[in-house]
């Protein structure tokens, strides 16, 4: 047996089909977001733009959240001190979670120590819980809620990206006597469109459904007080379980649900990964809760997000690159192939400055690789100018695809 072969191996067929991902080494700088310092492998340092965060508003540098998480770790400490079961309830975090309950309107919240944790904790657990239950799940659902409804060992029945009529001819074909869930995400975040919320709920009313929101990629970021799609369009009282991170919009990190007092208290009395890991620490509890108050409050970063979002777009669109007709602040620019995004990619940081991760298999489906650009109130027209130009060099430089 020669174990590291088969790891050499493993990391070799990555490489073979150029998903092998390298993480560039970069210092961020709270107050200058989104510049930051790249450190090469040969000791010396680059100036660098980050086109690819998912700290969509910048909140990780915002100076309530930055004095929040000063001020809780010279009161509270570091860490929560252990699971929640044994002695890692802090007030902090109950705070947390009232504050997320009013912003879905819900009776309640949990808080997981991630947004992927919250989506496969809280699902494999629904699944379990209700008998003979089947999960109804977007094509596109992330890999959190796919492992959520694989570990909950019920039934999963997938349906057509976004498409109620397909979700529809599913549902009529499940007993009516069965328990039923509809998993779906507002802003998928690949392509950058949004669910038709409405008709789903429609649905889940007339088949006696109930609905699971992954609200990752809207929470902070749609909405009057940030609280997500569904608060945008009026429908927050029509889910049932509302989920979202504090990791991206709100720039800390961590994961909740929002439901009803009897779902939380049954999540939280069973859900394997609320149960047995260390809690949210108080330091972060107190810096997401900085940032939902102030989300809750503060329509200004809402509002510069989008129109930096429109001004990008249609920068991208005079200038002939391939972007998805995306309704959202998410911007993915195609590229079509592995190996040329990998390389548009390390072309873009290396001759430009330009940070922006490839996007490749399985994140999307082979042949869809793509820069995914993610624009914030802090990429003024100078970057975009900038950005623009580097990206129609190196367009031109590969010969990549344009526009159709
Ligand atoms: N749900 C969706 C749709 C996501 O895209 C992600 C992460 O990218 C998650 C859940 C996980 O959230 P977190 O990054 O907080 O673990």
């Amino acid at each position: 047996m020669n174990y590291e072969r088969m790891f050499e191996r493993a990391i070799q067929s990555l490489k073979d089909e150029s998903r092998y991902r390298v993480f560039t080494e970069i210092r961020r700088h709270a107050g200058d977001f989104p510049m930051a310092t790249r450190f090469l492998e040969d000791g010396s340092e680059q100036k660098v733009t980050i086109w690819c965060s998912n700290d969509y508003l910048g909140m990780g540098q915002h100076p309530d959240v930055v004095a929040a998480i000063k001020n809780a770790a010279d009161t509270y400490g570091a860490g929560a001190g252990g699971t929640r079961n044994i002695s890692g309830n802090t007030r902090m975090i109950c705070e947390l979670e009232r504050e997320l309950a009013d912003l879905h309107m819900k009776e309640s919240a949990l808080v997981f120590t991630s947004g992927y944790v919250s989506n496969d904790a809280t699902l494999s657990t629904l699944g379990k819980l209700l008998p003979d239950c089947v999960i109804l799940s977007d094509e596109l659902n992330h890999a959190s809620m796919i492992d959520g409804m694989r570990h909950a060992g019920c039934e999963k029945v997938i349906f057509r990206h976004n498409d109620a009529r397909d979700l529809e001819d599913k549902l009529k074909s499940i007993d009516p006597a069965r328990a039923k869930i509809i998993a779906f995400e507002s802003v998928y975040s690949m392509d950058g469109d949004i669910s038709p919320i409405r008709d789903f709920c429609d649905l889940a009313d007339r088949y006696k459904a109930m609905t699971y929101l992954d609200e990752v990629h809207a929470v902070g970021l749609y909405g009057l007080r940030g609280g997500g799609v569904a608060e945008r369009e009026g429908l927050m009282d029509r889910i049932d379980i509302i989920e979202g991170t504090l990791g991206k919009a709100y720039g800390v990190v961590g994961g909740f649900i929002t439901a009803s007092s009897n779902i939380i208290d049954a999540i939280r009395s069973y859900a394997k990964g609320f149960i047995f890991t260390t809690t949210l620490s108080p330091v972060m509890s107190a810096g997401a809760l900085a940032s939902v108050r102030h989300l809750k409050a503060s329509r200004f970063e809402r509002a510069m997000h989008q129109e930096r979002a429109a001004t990008l777009k249609s920068l991208l669109t005079d200038a002939g690159l391939p972007i998805l007709p995306s309704v959202t602040h998410i911007v993915p620019l195609m590229v079509y192939n592995a190996e040329l995004c990998k390389q548009a990619s390390d072309m873009l940081l290396d001759d430009y400055g330009i940070y922006i991760q490839p996007i490749n298999y399985p994140t999307v489906p082979r042949g869809l690789e793509r820069l995914r650009l993610t624009p914030t109130p802090f990429h003024d027209d100078a970057m975009m100018a900038e950005l623009v130009n580097a990206l129609k060099d190196v367009w031109h430089r590969l010969d990549l695809r344009q526009a159709a």
